[in-house]
């Protein structure tokens, strides 16, 4: 049996920072990760992080607290809010100590640009592959902390004991086998569930594993029915072309060539929140405005030293994914699935209702996002909170020593018989069959705009692919890297996820943020400014509710 003292799972920017943190306290720590940590999604991160240094024109964190607040459409917690925006810089001052290069202005300061919905340039950045650059900083700080790692190996069960959380099972990718990992203290830092759409910018890996796992653990998942379609993918494989384009002074054009964001956001225009610039975009397309299933993203007029100097990955992907090079011609963008506000309900230092068990970054709900995310703000959230949740597990441990928790033997030896019986089983579906339909209702149905007939249809597929999924058969019946596994566990954990965002959606009578209904189009704060939460009820979803936490600012109009 291997035993630490704190245990994180995932090695993205939350998991990685959230293990340095709690091995600066001085305790044992260890990460689990199904991917080697600098292939983790936070790597593909490209326009950049969120934090009121006042660098370009003046800021503080006041105004970013209150464009968050108003970017959630007032679903967010204020008080998480508050700690985000206000910790923020001294997280970004200490990221660049340990190493990260970000781009600089002329007078040699952070240089800082602007994203949507944000009152002044606050977004710090490393040309576009900020993601990229953080992801390796906080890997060299993992080596040098010697945190050890089991890499690939896939979490397949969080085990809890007499209420409080004992650790975790994982499966080994390379070599095969299920082992127990015991912890005092366990961090879900797995990252979202985008691979349930179809056309997504997410990495395959982006599997919803962790909130499926809390789920069944008995933790409730907060907000599933937030997800948030980025105006800018590639129509042909879902790539992201990141807002950063825009913020650089990228126009978005219908097929006319009009700059169509007039209509709905005369004074942001490209730059107002993501829910409504995919919103206007689906608008276009669906008059008859759009060009082949998309509208064009236009840099054109930026010149050529701009786009290789501040958008150069950009410039690539378009090269590479659409032919297009965006020095001489638009990019053909549409609105695909890219962040989900939903997750783990969690307390402001990242704890759950199971002791000892926490949860951190975009598989967390805090929730500092709410109905919307503003661009920038997610990769914040992953190094505030993934610090606050490694520095609060670690203290756990140094004021409350062992927890006292254990994995029984006979857990271990229940999951291996169900690994073993999926590996054998004769007759079923292959899960990669049910994924592609999966993810296409998904994007049908559960989309920028939702109905109830709609969504009573998703739901139904939704249960049909959870029923048909019990009888699964896979290809490979082998131990060593066997991919067709993964896809199994991955399939039941997004089917999962997939059932609590449509059944949360299903119940929500209104439109707030990324949760657009045009049977009810309007906000309604009396009946629903709450959270969803989603209970494992039997394997069934059970809904409930809780207040959202206001501090300062009272529910406004959303307009930009
Ligand atoms: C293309 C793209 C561009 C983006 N650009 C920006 C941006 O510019 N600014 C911004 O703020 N946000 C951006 N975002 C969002 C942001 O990058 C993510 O929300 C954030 O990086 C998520 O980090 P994370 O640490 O929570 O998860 P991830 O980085 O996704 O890491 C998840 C980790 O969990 C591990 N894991 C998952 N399941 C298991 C399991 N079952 N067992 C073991 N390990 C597991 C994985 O191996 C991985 O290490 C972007 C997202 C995408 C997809």
């Amino acid at each position: 049996m291997i035993r630490h003292d704190v245990v994180v799972v995932g090695a993205g920017c939350a998991g990685m920072r959230a293990a340095i943190e709690a091995k600066r306290r001085g305790v044992d720590v260890a990460v689990v990760s199904k991917l080697h940590p600098t292939r983790s999604h936070s790597g593909a991160a490209e326009g950049g992080i969120n934090a009121a240094l006042g660098n370009a024109t003046e800021d503080s964190p006041e105004s970013h607290t209150f464009d968050t607040v108003k970017g959630s459409d007032y679903l967010g917690d204020q008080d998480a809010i508050e700690i985000m925006c206000h910790e923020a810089p001294g997280d970004i001052y200490e990221l660049e100590h340990m190493g990260a290069i970000f781009s600089r202005s002329d007078d040699g300061r952070l240089a800082q640009r602007p994203f949507g919905a944000a009152g002044a340039p606050r977004t710090v950045y490393s040309a576009d592959i900020t993601g990229n650059v953080l992801i390796h900083v906080l890997f060299e700080q993992l080596v040098k902390h010697e945190v050890k790692v089991y890499e690939e190996f896939h979490c397949t069960q969080i085990v809890v004991d007499d209420g409080r959380c004992a650790g975790v099972l994982a499966w080994d990718l390379v070599r095969g086998g299920i082992h127990a990992i015991e912890a005092s203290q366990v961090i879900l830092a797995t990252g979202g569930v985008g691979r349930m759409y179809y056309g997504t910018t997410n990495a395959y890996a982006c599997t919803g594993d962790g909130m499926s796992l809390a789920w069944r653990a008995g933790v409730p998942l907060k907000d599933m029915e937030f997800m948030q379609f980025h105006p800018t993918t590639l129509k042909s494989n879902g790539v992201l072309i990141t807002e950063g384009c825009r913020g650089e002074g990228g126009y978005l054009r219908n097929s006319l060539g009009e700059r169509f964001m007039a209509i709905d956001a005369p004074n942001a225009m490209e730059l107002a929140s993501r829910d409504v610039v995919s919103r206007a975009e689906w608008k276009e397309i669906a008059d008859g405005r759009g060009v082949d299933g998309c509208v064009l993203l236009d840099l054109t007029h930026l010149g050529p030293k701009k786009i290789k100097t501040r958008l150069p990955g950009s410039r690539e992907l378009a090269l590479d994914y659409a032919g297009v090079d965006p020095i001489h011609e638009p990019i053909p963008v549409r609105p695909g699935a890219h962040y989900h506000m939903g997750g783990v309900d969690v307390d402001i230092w990242g704890e759950t209702i199971i002791p000892g068990l926490w949860a951190a970054g975009e598989a967390a709900c805090v929730s500092v996002h709410g109905a919307n995310r503003l661009g920038g703000n997610s990769l914040m959230e992953t190094i505030t909170f993934g610090r606050r949740a490694g520095q609060a597990a670690g203290d756990r441990v140094r004021s409350n020593g062992d927890s006292g928790a254990r994995i029984e033997a006979s857990v271990v030896a229940d999951e291996r018989r169900r690994i073993a019986a999926l590996l054998g089983a004769e007759g079923g579906e292959r899960p990669a069959v049910l994924r592609e339909e999966m993810a296409k209702t998904m994007y049908d149905k559960a989309g920028v705009f939702r109905t109830e007939s709609a969504l009573t249809e998703a739901r139904a597929a939704v249960h049909a692919l959870r029923d048909r999924a019990r009888n699964l058969q896979l290809e490979d019946r082998g131990s060593l890297f066997n991919s067709d596994l993964v896809q199994a566990l991955e399939l039941e954990a997004m089917l999962e996820c997939a059932d609590c965002l449509v059944t949360g959606a299903l119940a929500r009578q209104e439109s707030r943020g990324a949760h657009s209904r045009l049977d009810y189009t309007e906000r309604d704060d009396d009946r629903w400014m709450k959270h969803t939460l989603c209970w494992h009820d039997g394997g069934e979803v059970r809904l409930d509710y809780k207040p959202v936490t206001v501090t300062k600012y009272q529910p406004l109009a959303r307009s930009y």
